[in-house]
């Protein structure tokens, strides 16, 4: 319970109106969630200002609010508490509960296994004391509090994980809790990204064993060089442990790493205690035991006592959790959080208990935040999968890296699965491996990869759901850091379900006996090519069609190993290329077709091409009534190999008459070339509007660009219901002024403002696309509500006004494209405003801004 009197004691607090409730359950920093007799915290963070939520949150049930400004909605029976900065005034009541109920504070940090650690901490002082623990996602300091809120009178012990989030934040936890005793689990890379090297994580995880009491704890990890390190720094009691290493305190040896289990024996001094067993999985798991051990022996718990109420300890959500798996496979759910290290431990455990007939299958999201040094972590992880697995399905961009580095070091393509969405990783799964009761699925990735996702997916039972860790559909982002943070405050999101999901019905539209080409030239019309392409070709995509032979080569290089067609001109000293990747070019022109040949015979082999026809679109193609003569010259060429051929329709989006009549001028040639012996393997002609509009103009192969995306052909011939966008650009409010009437905006001062306005800039402009003349955006979304662009756009910032939009702040997103609460900007519509297409919409957003 959090009494509003400790928090008014605790800091300088004012009560704004009159109090109602006193006493809250605890505290809540999501807004959207019912909050029945809970304190809403309006936080004002380096990541976001939540104080715009106050309305949401008292909506939901919230008793009482604390804030740092007035808030400006109605607060009639809600407890109003004002601040100068909440964040201190939690830390400043976190330690006056702490004093007032004279509770002993422990306190577990480092890379991997806090969370285990703290759970058997707990676990083994229970039965003696009363202890608090509770488990936080948040990282920071402020976790501190939110975890303290459930704290009783009565609560003798408290156990808090301390994950440090930039130099100097661990010192003023210490100071705050003063615990008695400190444990560091590992040094390593998980906070990485926001320190400079591994020497500074080891330096600031140091300062809790500066601080302890001289009657304190600390426990070292016996086995961990940089941590064995440490112990001078204390001058606290140090109780070592360890499983390597002779000469530890509290040793754990004989281990046997079983598939449900893992045994051990256990020194401690000069007593042992042999063959116990933990349904915890893998060796890395018995530091957290060990561990609370430690910590027991100090608090005078009996070994044995200790020792059975740890071995009961069942595996948490996420942490290396077995759970039953569809058609009969076990799923290995360590999806909780993810290092390097950890990660190789999860696979050292997957080596160690593969049996004979068993497959070892690993399904990879990207690592948590390793800053610059995430290209090596995620690559070692791969080559250590090559020694272990025989299926590795990764998810994701960087997790990307993990599939090359297991293609390098010895994985047979049909072993590795390269994908960016949950759906890919479930049908692979499912489809190509035939998921079955032989098969171990060992799932990992970082917090923000959300692999429980697939966990769940994976389940044979739904009800096993409530054992897997975050399930919130949306994870809560506001104040805390833990979402997406770009460093350029201006990015584009690509929902690649979505993509799989549109090409999933594209296939079913066209039907088996038609091949689905997936159009990804202009970076896959700015959405990203690699990405888009495996997830299309995952999903029903047999082909790949780019602009030029630069394309094509990006895509080889990422590792793409489908058939793609360039679909524009290639220059003759590019052609070699297009031999050695095995890419097909179009041909069209009799000169340049030679030359292609020469240079096919010079290498000793054949070039594929697909020839184009013009069959009434006036651009590149050979026209339709030269056709034959050119058919002829070619069959001459040796070192072609005519593997297609095509058209293009000039208005299939609009006019279903023009383009039945470019079809039968296709279709009357393509009798008499049939006739005189010529065969193609592919016959194309459609776009996505002819695709939707009808069968007659599939031929054996489409060519879809557009309804991928999730994007419509025209007004006329809609995308069916179930295709969704792929594509939205956000950005943030940078600043937020109320002008005066008559003021100027912008360059030129194009506009003045009519009456006193609140205008908001944002760091976006025509250096990224976002595009300038002569037309603009004619608004874009705040606070799901349209705003209006005004002024002109520079090349880096654009004035919106936000008169009527109350509260809007620095830091607010704003949606360029896509949607935000209710409200829907499409592609389509800013395509209006800009009198053009959808597809200069998309392409345009420039390669600049970062894509996730
Ligand atoms: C771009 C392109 C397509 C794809 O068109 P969508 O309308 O995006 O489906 C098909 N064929 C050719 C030749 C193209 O250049």
């Amino acid at each position: 319970m959090i009494s509003l009197y400790d928090l008014l004691e605790a800091s300088n607090s004012q009560l704004f109106g009159e109090p109602a409730a006193q006493l809250f359950t605890a505290f809540s920093v999501d807004s959207r969630k019912r909050q029945d007799s809970q304190l809403y915290l309006a936080l004002k963070t380096d990541y976001g200002d939540t104080h715009q939520y106050i309305q949401e949150a008292i909506e939901n049930g919230a008793a009482g609010v604390l804030c740092s400004r007035p808030p400006e909605t109605d607060t009639e029976g809600v407890t109003v508490i004002m601040v100068k900065d909440v964040e201190a005034a939690l830390m400043a009541w976190a330690a006056f509960v702490l004093r007032k109920y004279k509770t002993k504070v422990i306190s577990v940090t480092g890379a991997s296994g806090k969370s285990l650690a703290v759970e058997a901490i707990q676990q083994v002082l229970s039965g003696q004391y009363a202890v608090h623990s509770r488990e936080v996602d948040y990282p920071g300091r402020l976790a501190l509090p939110l975890a303290l809120a459930g704290l009783r009178r009565e609560d003798q012990f408290v156990v808090l994980e301390l994950s440090p989030r930039h130099v100097g934040e661990m010192d003023e936890m210490i100071s705050l809790l003063q615990p008695e005793v400190g444990v560091i689990t590992r040094v390593g890379y998980s906070h990485l990204g926001r320190f400079s090297t591994i020497d500074s994580i080891a330096q600031e995880q140091g300062v809790l064993l500066e601080k302890l009491p001289d009657y304190g704890l600390a426990v070292l990890n016996y086995d961990d060089d940089l941590i064995a390190e440490m112990q001078s720094r204390t001058k606290a009691h140090v109780m070592t442990i360890g499983m390597e290493r002779f000469g530890a305190d509290l040793m754990a040896y004989n281990i046997i790493v079983g598939q449900n289990r893992t045994g051990f024996d256990l020194r401690s001094g000069g007593e042992r205690y042999v063959g116990r067993w933990t349904p915890l999985l893998g060796k890395h798991q018995l530091y957290s035991l060990l561990v609370a051990l430690a910590v027991g022996v100090h608090y005078k718990v009996p070994i044995e006592d200790a020792l059975k109420r740890l071995t009961e300890l069942q595996p948490l959500p996420g942490r290396m959790k077995p759970l039953n798996g569809l058609n009969g496979s076990l799923i290995i759910d360590d999806t909780y959080s993810a290092t390097p290290q950890s990660t190789l431990a999860a696979l050292d455990w997957l080596q160690s208990v593969k049996e004979e007939g068993q497959r070892a299958i690993f399904v990879m999201g990207d690592l948590d935040t390793l800053g610059t040094g995430a290209q090596r972590g995620h690559r070692i992880v791969g080559q250590r999968a090559a020694e272990v697995v025989d299926v590795l399905i990764t998810d994701g961009t960087e997790a990307a890296l993990t599939g090359r580095a297991g293609l390098d070091y010895g994985l047979q393509p049909e072993q590795v699965n390269i994908t960016y969405s949950l759906q890919d990783v479930v049908n692979a799964l499912l489809n190509e491996h035939r998921l079955n009761e032989r098969d171990i699925v060992l799932v990992k990735g970082g917090e923000s990869a959300s692999m429980e996702r697939v966990v769940q997916a994976l389940l044979a039972d739904a009800a096993d759901s409530q054992y897997i860790a975050r399930q919130s559909d949306e994870p809560y982002t506001g104040a805390l850091g833990v979402s997406f943070q770009p460093l350029k405050p201006c990015w584009i999101e690509i929902n690649l379900d979505a993509l799989a999901s549109n090409v999933q019905h594209l296939k079913a539209m066209v039907g088996p006996n038609v091949a689905l080409a997936a159009v990804v030239k202009s970076d896959a019309y700015g959405h990203g090519a690699v990405a888009v392409s495996r997830t299309a070709l995952a999903n029903g995509a047999q082909y790949l069609m780019v602009s030029t032979i630069s394309e094509a080569l990006e895509l080889r290089e990422a590792g793409i190993t489908a058939p793609i067609l360039v679909l524009n001109y290639t220059p003759i000293y590019a052609v070699r290329q297009a031999v050695r990747q095995n890419i097909a070019i179009t041909v069209y022109d009799l000169a340049l077709a030679r030359a292609y040949n020469n240079a096919a015979r010079e290498m000793r082999a054949r070039l594929r091409v697909h020839v184009k026809i013009d069959t009434g679109m006036g651009r590149m193609g050979i026209l339709a009534n030269e056709a034959m003569a050119f058919f002829r010259q070619l069959s001459s060429l040796q070192h072609l190999e005519i593997e297609g051929i095509y058209t293009h329709f000039a208005d299939a989006d609009r006019d279903l008459d023009y383009t039945n009549f470019q079809a039968s001028e296709f279709k009357k040639i393509l009798s008499p070339l049939r006739a005189s012996g010529f065969n193609f393997r592919y016959i194309h002609a459609a776009n996505s509007a002819a695709t939707i509009a009808s069968r007659d103009f599939h031929f054996n192969m489409v060519r879809v660009g557009l309804a991928m995306y999730g994007m419509h052909p025209s007004e006329t011939v809609p995308l069916p219901f179930n295709f969704s966008p792929v594509l939205a650009w956000k950005t943030v409010v940078a600043q937020v002024k109320k002008v005066p009437p008559g003021y100027p905006i912008g360059y030129g001062r194009t506009h003045y403002t009519l009456g006193e306005e609140t205008i908001a800039i944002l760091p976006v402009g025509y250096g990224d696309g976002f595009r300038r003349a002569p037309q603009t955006w004619a608004y874009v979304l705040v606070h799901g509500k349209p705003a209006v662009v005004i002024g002109r756009v520079s090349m880096e910032k654009t004035v919106i006004n936000v008169t009527m939009l109350p509260n809007v702040a620095i830091g607010d997103e704003v949606v360029l494209i896509g949607k935000q609460g209710d409200a829907v900007l499409s592609a389509e519509d800013v395509a209006k405003f800009l009198h053009t297409n959808n597809y200069e919409v998309t392409c345009n957003v420039l390669a600049r801004v970062p894509r996730r």
